[in-house]
């Protein structure tokens, strides 16, 4: 007996699809109409998640999945490239990536609790956690009031920063 997948939702497609400008997400082709490709196969990971789906041309999404003639780890790179490129990531995120290249593994993070909406999608998708809700500074009266906490990248963050960093500019 095989699994039944589930179709995409048709809110999670059409963010995708938003993402990639519904044109390929490999920026030397950009051809309409596009696919939902699964970057780790769906046989794998079993669900659809925004991270790991991108928008490719019927041509692409074949020698990726069915040919096996694109690496993951490129497709990975495009996917990188199209959240920073297209806004899905605010300006403390994109800071916080170009930062964090240097930054050993564990490094903490403080963020306002006033901006935290700020990162609020490496939440969402899992690239950043809080550190230890315990640790806070202190500011006001006695008792305190938490104004910061401290997060750290997650192995998925990591994972997600090494990718841009080694992925070559793309233009569009
Ligand atoms: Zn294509």
């Amino acid at each position: 007996m095989t699994q039944q997948r589930p179709s995409i939702p048709a809110a999670l497609e059409r963010a995708v699809k938003e993402e990639a400008g519904y044109a390929c997400a490999i920026p030397t082709c950009r051809m309409t109409p596009v696919e939902i490709a699964h970057i780790e196969p769906w046989s794998k990971v079993q669900q659809h998640t925004f991270d790991n789906l991108i928008a490719l041309c019927p041509n692409h999404h074949t020698r990726y999945d069915v040919e096996k003639r694109i690496p993951r780890a490129s497709v990975l790179n495009y996917k990188a490239n199209l959240a920073l490129l297209n806004g899905r990531y605010s300006t403390l995120e994109r800071r916080l990536i170009e930062q964090a290249v240097d930054w050993p593994p564990n490094q903490e993070i403080p963020i306002h609790i006033g901006v935290r909406i700020l990162v609020s999608r490496f939440l969402d998708d899992g690239l950043l956690v809080e550190a230890d809700d315990l640790q806070y500074l202190i500011t006001g009266f006695e008792g305190g009031i938490k104004t910061t906490e401290l997060y750290r990248f997650t192995e998925k963050g990591r994972e997600f920063i090494r990718r841009w960093k080694a992925a070559e500019p793309l233009t569009d």
